[in-house]
């Protein structure tokens, strides 16, 4: 069975929705973060409260980076130009978006964008 661009579009969404979950809860831990530093004297705790810290925003980035890509993708569909290749404007193989539904680029292109940013 190959999956079509409206059930791709229902996996976004709900990518979406996962995703913002996911923020609102990185949100949440880091403001009860915050209002714990200072209630212990303990250095170990401390240490590692700045460690779960810089994990969260890291974690935060990712997801924020994910949750945008998410909603290009969805405006693409709008647009009508979803499972197009932003780069090349040729279609993106339908494995492809069903392995990663939220991509702007075929696999060629993805390539050649990786392989230039590894540089
Ligand atoms: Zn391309």
């Amino acid at each position: 069975m190959t999956t079509t661009k409206e059930e791709l579009y229902a996996v976004l969404l709900e990518l979406q929705r996962t995703y913002q979950a996911k923020l609102a809860q990185i949100e949440k831990n880091k403001a009860l973060d915050i209002s714990g530093t200072g209630y212990t004297n303990h250095q170990a705790d401390d240490a590692t409260m700045v460690y779960d810290q810089t994990v969260s925003v890291s974690t935060s980035r990712a997801a924020k980076t994910r949750l945008r890509q998410i909603e290009e993708a969805l405006a693409r569909f709008e647009e009508g130009t979803y499972g197009t290749c932003e780069r090349c404007g040729k279609e993106i193989d339908i494995a492809r978006l069903e392995a990663i539904p939220y991509t702007a680029f075929c696999l060629r292109c993805a390539e050649a964008r990786d392989y230039r940013a590894g540089r």
